[in-house]
C-alpha cells in the first residue's frame, strides 16, 4: 500500500467529485468526499462511496502478453512498435488506429494525440467519449465557435428553472442532482422541468415531466423558439449585436413547429403541458437547459444541441449567472479528451483538423514532421474500416468496444479479423480483451496519476495511493515507449505526467491571443509540487484569468470569424429507423444507478450489484401482456442486427411501445445481454455520434424448461445452459439460470456443475424431476459451501437470505433445516431485497420500520 490521506478525484462520470482516500481499520482504505472540491462539498453517490471496495486485484492484467505467452516490457513494446512501422511502411499511416477512451487521463489522452496525429500521420485516433457527448461537441462549436460550455456546477443553484432534457440525471449524475435538490430546498422557487420519453426517478422528482415521443425533442425547442418570439420574449440587442443568422433560423422554426397544436402533435404531450412549460421558460430569467444522452445518442443530436442553444441566444441567457445551456457529459475525462484533440475531427487544444493555420501552428509546436489534415475514422466507421480490412493495426486503450459500440457483433467479428489488436487496460478479462493479440497492463484508478476534465470545465487532479501492482505502467509511459521505439525518441521521452501536463498547457497558449476558448497557458511553467498540489480549477487559466473561471460569453463575444454566436435553422428529423410490424418497439437504452460502464469495476463492489443484479427489459404492463411476456419471466429481444435475452420488468412509467434496456452487461456477466448487439449503428451526419436510444425491436416470450438460481463461493464455468447471469455477492457468487432441457439426473447434473474432482462431498438434496424441482445444498465442513434451487417457473425462494449464510463460518442446526426450504429460519432477520445500496437496508426492513 502506498501513500494515505490523498485528495483525488472519482473514476465514474463527468461530475468529477472529488474524494480523500484515508487509511481505515486494520490497515484499509476508505473514501470519502471531499468537503473542499467545488463539484460535490463533500457529497459522493452510491458508486463513488463504494470505490474503495473496487480496489482488489482480482482479474487485474498484470504482465505484457503476446500471443497468448507472458513476456517482459521490451518484449511486448518492440512487438508493437515493430509490427505497427511494417503495417504503416507497407499501407500508410491511415492503415493503423487507435481507439481511446474518457478513462484516459489528460495526460496519457495527449501523448496518444500527439503520436498518432503528429507522428504516425494520420488522424485516426477516436475515443469512446464519441458514443456519448459528440453531438454536444458539434453543437456548440457550431453555435459558438468552439467546443466550449459556457456554464458551472454554481448555475445550477442559481436557477430559477432549470430543465433536464434527456438526463436521468438523478441516477446518471447523481450528485449534480443532489446538489439540485438542496438548491430546490433552498429555493422553492425553483422549478424542474424534465424532457424525457422515459419515466425515471429523475421524473418522479420534477414539477413537469413532459413525456415527449422518443427523438422529437427538437420539434419542442423549434417551437419554444416560435412561441418565445410570439410572446416577445426575445433579446433583440443581443440577437443583432452578438450573433448571426437569427431571421433564418426562425423562419425554419416557424415553418416546422409554428403552433402548439402541432409540437403537441409531434412530441405527444398535450398543449396545457407544452404551454405551461413554454409560458416558465419565456417568463423566467435565469434558466438552465441541462442536455445529456437522450440528446446527444441520435441520428440528429447535433441538431438538437442547436434547438436548445438557440433558444438561450435568442434570450441572451447565456453567460449569465443561473442561465445557459449546459451539457452534462458521461465520462470522468471526457472533457479532458475533448481538450487535447481526442476526437478523430479535432487536433489538439481545441484547434480545428482542416483549418490549415491550426495545423501549421500545432505542427510547429510538436516540431513533428507531418500533421493529419483530414478528419480521421469516427467510431463507427473506424470499426467498419477494419471489417472491410483497411485498417490493419488497431490500438485499444481502455475501453471495450466489443460491449459499447452499436451493432456489436459485427463490431467484435471486425476485431476478429483484424491483422495486429493490442489493448492495453487494467483488467485481464474483458470481451476486448479476449481478442487482443497484445496485452498491455495498465495502471488503474487510485495507482495512475494525473488531471481530469469534469463538465464545467474544471480540471482536477486523478492523485496515486497505490503502488503499482505487478508490471502495470501509465499509459502515458506505454505509449511514449512505443513511439520512441518508432523512431521518435526525442519528443517522447518524457520522465512524469506532470511534464506532460505543462506541454499541453503551454500548447493551448501557443499563439493563442484570446483567440482560441481553451487556454490554461497559466499552468505551463508550474512545478512539480505545484502540479503535485493542484487545486480543482476551471479553465481558462491565463493572464486574464489567474485563477479560473466561472462562465464564458458573459462579454457576448464567441469563437466564430465575426466573434458572433450562430443561430442554426433546425428541420426536427424522425430517428433513422422507425418500428415497423416486425419489430414494432423502439428500444431505448442507458445506465442504472450502480454500475459503470461494461461493470468491470463496478461489479466488485457487492452492495452495487444488489440493486440491479440481472440485465432487464423495462416494458409498460399492457405491452407486456400483449406480447406474453410474465413479470420476473425472460425476454427475447431482437432486432435485425441481433438477440439478447433479458429479465421482464414490468414498469408503468415506460412509454407503451417503448421499452429500455441497460447498457452494461457483458458475456463476462450473462450468456446474451450485450444490448448494443441488437441496437443500430445509424450515426448523426454531422457529429458521427450513433443513435443508441432508438431501435425497433420485436419482444417475445423465452420459456426455458426450467428456471433456478445457484448461490456458490466459488467462481464457476457454467456451460451448457440457455440462459445465466452472474452477480458477484459479498463471498459468494450468485448465478440466476435456465435451460431448455431438464436433464435425465438431477443430481448428477447438479454434482457436475458444483463438484470439482476430489471433493469431499457434503450433500443434501431434495429432487423431484417430474415437476420439474430441484434443491441442493453442499456443505464444506459446517459452512455452506454452495446451493441450488430449480424449478419449473420463477417462484424460487428469495436469495437475500440465503446469500447471508455465506459469511458464517458455522450454519447452526436450525439453519440447516431451513436451508432447503429457502426460508430464514424463526429468530432470523430476512430484510428482504435490498434497496439502499449505501446502509444495506432490505425492503422488508423498511416496509417493517414504517408500520411502528
Ligand atoms: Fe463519482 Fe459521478 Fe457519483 Fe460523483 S456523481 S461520486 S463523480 S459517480
Amino acid at each position: 500500500m502506498g501513500k494515505l490521506n490523498v485528495k483525488t478525484t472519482c473514476p465514474y462520470c463527468g461530475v468529477g467529485c472529488g474524494m480523500v482516500a484515508f487509511e481505515g481499520p486494520q490497515g484499509t482504505i476508505k473514501i470519502k468526499g471531499d468537503k473542499t472540491h467545488p463539484a460535490n462539498y463533500g457529497r459522493l453517490c452510491s458508486k463513488g462511496a463504494s470505490v474503495h471496495e473496487t480496489l482488489g486485484l482480482k482479474d487485474r492484467l498484470l504482465s505484457p502478453v503476446v500471443h497468448g505467452k507472458e513476456v517482459d516490457w521490451d518484449s511486448a513494446l518492440d512487438q508493437v512498435a515493430n509490427s505497427f512501422r511494417e503495417i504503416i511502411d507497407k499501407h500508410g499511416p491511415d492503415s493503423v488506429a487507435f481507439y481511446v477512451s474518457g478513462q484516459l487521463l489528460t495526460e496519457d489522452y495527449y501523448v496518444a494525440n500527439k503520436l498518432m496525429k503528429g507522428y504516425i500521420g494520420s488522424a485516426n485516433i477516436d475515443t469512446n467519449s464519441r458514443l456519448c457527448m459528440s453531438s454536444s461537441v458539434a453543437g456548440h462549436k457550431r453555435a459558438f465557435g468552439a467546443d466550449t460550455v459556457p456554464c458551472s456546477y454554481e448555475d445550477l443553484e442559481l436557477a430559477d428553472v432549470i430543465v433536464l432534457v434527456g438526463s436521468n440525471t438523478a441516477w446518471c449524475h447523481p450528485v449534480l442532482f443532489q446538489r439540485i435538490q438542496a438548491a430546490q430546498k433552498e429555493n422553492p422557487n425553483l422549478k424542474l422541468v424534465v424532457v424525457d420519453p422515459r419515466g425515471t426517478e429523475t421524473g418522479d422528482a420534477t414539477d413537469l415531466h413532459l413525456q415527449i415521443n422518443s427523438g422529437s425533442d427538437a420539434f419542442l425547442f423549434n417551437g419554444l423558439l416560435s412561441y418565445l418570439v410570439d410572446q416577445g420574449s426575445i433579446d433583440h440587442d443581443f440577437v443583432s449585436n452578438h450573433t448571426n443568422g437569427f431571421d433564418a433560423t426562425l423562419r425554419t422554426a416557424k415553418e416546422t413547429c409554428g403552433s402548439i397544436k402541432h409540437v403537441s402533435k409531434h412530441t405527444g404531450c398535450s398543449i396545457t403541458q407544452i404551454e405551461t412549460f413554454y409560458e416558465l421558460f419565456s417568463k423566467t430569467e435565469n434558466v438552465v437547459t441541462v442536455y445529456s444522452q437522450g440528446i446527444n445518442q441520435s441520428s440528429s443530436g447535433t441538431d438538437k444541441v442547436n434547438a436548445i442553444i438557440n433558444c438561450h441566444l435568442a434570450t441572451a441567457r447565456i453567460g449569465k449567472p443561473g442561465s445557459g445551456p449546459f451539457s452534462f457529459t458521461g465520462q470522468p475525462n471526457a472533457m479532458g479528451g475533448r481538450e487535447v484533440g481526442g476526437l478523430a475531427n479535432m487536433l489538439a487544444a481545441h484547434m480545428d483538423i482542416q483549418n490549415p493555420a491550426h495545423q501549421s501552428l500545432v505542427q510547429s509546436f510538436w516540431k513533428s514532421p507531418r500533421i493529419a489534415k483530414e478528419s480521421g475514422l469516427k467510431a463507427v466507421d473506424l470499426f467498419k474500416a477494419i471489417d472491410e480490412g483497411k485498417v490493419k493495426a488497431l490500438w485499444v486503450m481502455a475501453t471495450n468496444p466489443v460491449v459499447s459500440l452499436p451493432n456489436a457483433d459485427t463490431v467484435k467479428k471486425a476485431i476478429q479479423k483484424c491483422e495486429l489488436v493490442v489493448v492495453s487496460d487494467c483488467m485481464a478479462n474483458t470481451d476486448t480483451m479476449e481478442l487482443a493479440h497484445i496485452k498491455l497492463p495498465a495502471l488503474a484508478w487510485g495507482e495512475k496519476d494525473g488531471t481530469v476534465t469534469n463538465s464545467e470545465r474544471r480540471i482536477s487532479r486523478q492523485r496515486s495511493f497505490l503502488t503499482a501492482p505487478g508490471q502495470s505502467k501509465a499509459d502515458w509511459w506505454i505509449i511514449s515507449e512505443v513511439a520512441k521505439r518508432m523512431g521518435f525518441e526525442n519528443v517522447f521521452s518524457y520522465r512524469s505526467a506532470h511534464e506532460i501536463f505543462c506541454e499541453h498547457a503551454a500548447l493551448t497558449g501557443y499563439q493563442n491571443d484570446g483567440r482560441r476558448d481553451l487556454d490554461i497557458s497559466g499552468l505551463s511553467q508550474i512545478d512539480s509540487d505545484s502540479y503535485m498540489g493542484l487545486a480543482p480549477t476551471q479553465w481558462p487559466v491565463n493572464q486574464n484569468n489567474p485563477t479560473g473561471k466561472t462562465r464564458f460569453f458573459s462579454n457576448g463575444h464567441f469563437y466564430t470569424e465575426n466573434g458572433k454566436a450562430n443561430f442554426i435553422a433546425v428541420t426536427p428529423q424522425e430517428p433513422v429507423s422507425v418500428p415497423d410490424r416486425n419489430f414494432p418497439f423502439r428500444l431505448n437504452t442507458g445506465r442504472v444507478r450502480d454500475q459503470w460502464h461494461t461493470m468491470t469495476r463496478t461489479t466488485k463492489a457487492a452492495r452495487l450489484n444488489e440493486h440491479t443484479p440481472e440485465p432487464y427489459l423495462a416494458i409498460h404492463p399492457r405491452d407486456a401482456a400483449r406480447n406474453g411476456l410474465e413479470v420476473d419471466g425472460l425476454a427475447k429481444v431482437s432486432s435485425p442486427y441481433g438477440e439478447m435475452t433479458a429479465r421482464v420488468k414490468l414498469d408503468q412509467k415506460q412509454s407503451p411501445g417503448q421499452v429500455f434496456i441497460p447498457m452494461h452487461w457483458t458475456s463476462q456477466f450473462s450468456l446474451k445481454a450485450r444490448v448494443n448487439s441488437i441496437v443500430n449503428d445509424h450515426v448523426d451526419p454531422v457529429s458521427g455520434q450513433p443513435e443508441l436510444k432508438h431501435t425497433p425491436v420485436k419482444v417475445e416470450p423465452y420459456r426455458p424448461n426450467w428456471f433456478g438460481f445457484l448461490l456458490s463461493k466459488r467462481e464457476l464455468p457454467l456451460k451448457d445452459l440457455s440462459y445465466w447471469t452472474k452477480i458477484d455477492g459479498a463471498g459468494f457468487y450468485r448465478y440466476e439460470i435456465a435451460g431448455e432441457q431438464s436433464p435425465l439426473d438431477w443430481s448428477d447434473w447438479a454434482r457436475d456443475l458444483l463438484c470439482t474432482e476430489g471433493d469431499s462431498i457434503n450433500w443434501v438434496e431434495l429432487a423431484d424431476p417430474k415437476a420439474r424441482r430441484y434443491r441442493g445444498i453442499r456443505m464444506e465442513g459446517d459452512a455452506l459451501e454452495s446451493c441450488l434451487f430449480i424449478g419449473p417457473n420463477t417462484l424460487l425462494p428469495p436469495r437475500d437470505w440465503l446469500a447471508t449464510l455465506f459469511s458464517k463460518d458455522t450454519i447452526s442446526v436450525q439453519e440447516r433445516n431451513s436451508l432447503l426450504l429457502g426460508k430464514s429460519s424463526e429468530g432470523l432477520v430476512d430484510d428482504g431485497k435490498r434497496i439502499c445500496a449505501c446502509f444495506a437496508v432490505g425492503e422488508k426492513k423498511i416496509l417493517n420500520a414504517m408500520k411502528k
